[in-house]
């Protein structure tokens, strides 16, 4: 079973621009309560932000992925970058080449500096 936390998180993150309260816990399935104290949990785990935000004159709020500074260390695989930086192909993560190529040569890079 996922957990709803995971859950949530998931949705927000899948959302580039966000996405409202009041229809995240209709997406999930749960009642708004139990979705106020998911929502809460992660901003209290610094995984999200909260903004107040008005639709047809009823006050809910905007929730966001927060965003990370990135270590650029993690975009290497020895002296490889990550192929997505620049990348311009048709995105599907599961599917593509170049990234699992690249993960493969970052699996080999810690193995030999283990
Ligand atoms: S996962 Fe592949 S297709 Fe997607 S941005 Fe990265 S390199 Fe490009």
């Amino acid at each position: 079973m996922i957990d709803p936390v995971d859950e949530g998180l998931k949705l927000i993150l899948s959302r580039s621009e966000g996405i409202l309260q009041s229809e995240l816990w209709k997406e999930m399935g749960v009642d708004s309560r139990k979705c106020s104290r998911i929502v809460k949990k992660l901003e209290d785990d610094g995984l999200i932000e909260r903004v107040e935000f008005k639709k047809d004159g009823i006050k809910t709020f905007l929730l966001r992925g927060k965003r990370m500074p990135v270590n650029p260390s993690q975009l290497l695989a020895g002296d490889e970058l990550i192929p997505c930086v620049g990348c311009e192909l048709e995105c599907i993560v599961e599917e593509c080449q170049p990234l699992m190529d690249w993960m493969y040569q970052l699996a080999i890079v810690e193995h030999t500096t283990e």
